[in-house]
């Protein structure tokens, strides 16, 4: 259980196949957020028909509401969200820092607010294992500090000691619960920390794995307001410092360029809340023009369909006048047809990158693709 094995390679890009108790997962792949427990206005069936193999949850969500406890009495997360395939939950980390009112930073933990009604919470290394425990997903990541984007050399020196000394605990707590009775098979992932300084990320990376083995690694703190090329650089060093033998998930990346980048510098797994988001204000992902709104006038009386070459429920039904006419007019129904058809552009996305990979043929195709996204873009960003 928890083998990746690899199936080809090409440069740094890599296929391969990571098995979990819910089901195998063929990477590179794209998880959607599921947030509190749904992926935002779809059914179980209409995320499988997207061809996702795994999704995942947020544990500070999860906690908050409905309780881990609850979940837990109630047959776990799997059986809770009706998704029989592997989940993955974040350790609530983010959340506490980037979501919570007021919060505490300190050596054993976290103290903060709820977002929802003010109370006051506490999160340790050892109380997040318990949480990710009770909700019961395959892959649960470690509790980590993540310094916001631009934190200085001192500050992400800091943040790296404490996610250290934080997933020595988490270790710990894990293990001990691994050995009781009656709990699901689970896979502790640590998360990178280290800003964009390629000495501190390689320090933490050897330091992970002085600690002993691990099932993947989640590559944390990037994506976060930092210049591109310095997540490029910074994927690159640790290309190299991880095994390759153990799937890498880069949390909260990404938009389509962003994961083909991160595919041809040796990134497997992939989460981003974007789709959805995007699909909440109209906007939508094509390979021809790029990211476009379909608030724009020029799709009054389009008739093609978002994305021509897209074989999503969206696009083999509806056409960019009506999703525009959907859209203006502010009606449910647009919501949940952008979101599937962004989500099927990601997921294809990395499906693509599995094909192209194993032909030995990725490299031109993502040149080409990201020359067209690119060029798109900025015809788009005139025309927007
Ligand atoms: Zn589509």
């Amino acid at each position: 259980m928890f083998d990746y094995r690899s199936i080809a390679t090409e440069g740094a890009a890599r296929t391969g196949i990571f098995t979990t108790p819910h089901g195998d997962v063929s990477t590179p792949a794209f998880m959607p957020v599921g947030t509190v427990g749904t992926v935002k206005g779809l059914i179980t069936e209409e995320v499988e028909a997207l061809g996702a193999q795994v999704v995942l949850a947020n544990t500070y969500h999860l906690y908050l509401r409905p309780g881990h406890e609850l979940v837990r009495d109630l047959g776990g997360l799997h059986r809770f969200m009706r998704w029989d395939g592997p989940i993955l939950t974040d350790s609530g980390g983010y959340q506490v820092f980037s979501l919570a009112d007021i919060r505490e930073v300190e050596d054993d933990g976290v103290i903060f607010r709820s977002h929802i009604d003010g109370s006051k919470h506490t999160f340790t290394p050892e109380s997040v294992m318990e949480i990710e425990r009770a909700l019961g997903a395959d892959i649960i990541m470690a509790f980590d500090e993540c310094p916001p984007g631009g934190a200085t050399r001192d500050q992400a020196q800091e943040a790296n000691r404490r996610t250290l000394s934080w997933l020595e605990r988490c270790r710990r707590r894990f293990d001990e619960l691994e050995h009781e009775t009656d709990v699901p098979k689970q896979a502790l992932f640590p998360v990178l920390q280290g800003n964009v300084f390629d000495d501190l990320r390689l320090e933490h990376a050897r330091q992970f794995q002085d600690l002993g083995e691990w099932r993947g690694f989640g590559i944390g703190g990037l994506s976060v307001g930092e210049a591109k090329e310095d997540m490029w650089r910074v994927l690159e060093a640790l290309h190299t410092a991880l095994p390759e033998d153990r799937p890498r998930y880069l949390m909260g990346v990404g938009y389509p360029d962003d994961l083909l980048e991160a595919v041809a510098r040796g990134c497997d797994l992939f989460d981003c809340v974007a789709p959805t988001r995007n699909a909440r204000h109209g906007t939508v992902w094509t390979s021809e023009d790029g990211q476009v709104n379909l608030k724009a006038a020029r799709f009054r009386d389009d008739t093609r369909p978002v994305d021509p070459g897209c074989d999503c429920y969206t696009c083999s039904r509806y056409d960019r006048a009506y999703l525009r006419h959907l859209v203006v007019a502010n009606e449910w129904l647009s919501v949940r047809l952008l979101s599937i058809h962004n989500l099927r552009f990601l997921v294809r996305l990395a499906e693509q990158s599995r094909q192209r990979i194993e032909a030995g043929t990725f490299d031109g195709w993502r040149r080409d693709w990201l020359d067209r996204y690119r060029r798109a873009e900025d015809v788009g960003s005139d025309q927007r």
